[in-house]
């Protein structure tokens, strides 16, 4: 696991201390996934492992209720 403090971004859930992620805020999810569907990889935004997850199964759950689009090929 990488630990080091090279980049300075903080995960943005736990900056606002968001420890359950909405998968009804759509929104939010989609600054997290690029214009096909995909969610970018966390280091793009600095998401720790633990927020990384949990963000991936919210997005996974809004692709099912339909609130963001799934991975277009
Ligand atoms: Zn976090």
């Amino acid at each position: 696991m990488e630990t080091q403090q090279t980049e300075k971004k903080l995960c943005y859930f736990c900056q606002n201390k968001i420890e359950k992620i909405d998968f009804k805020d759509a929104y939010l999810l989609r600054r997290f996934m690029n214009s096909q569907g995909k969610i970018y990889p966390p280091k793009r935004h600095g998401t720790c492992t633990h927020h990384q997850r949990t963000l991936a199964n919210a997005i996974k759950k809004a692709r099912t209720m339909a609130l963001v689009p799934f991975v277009a090929r």
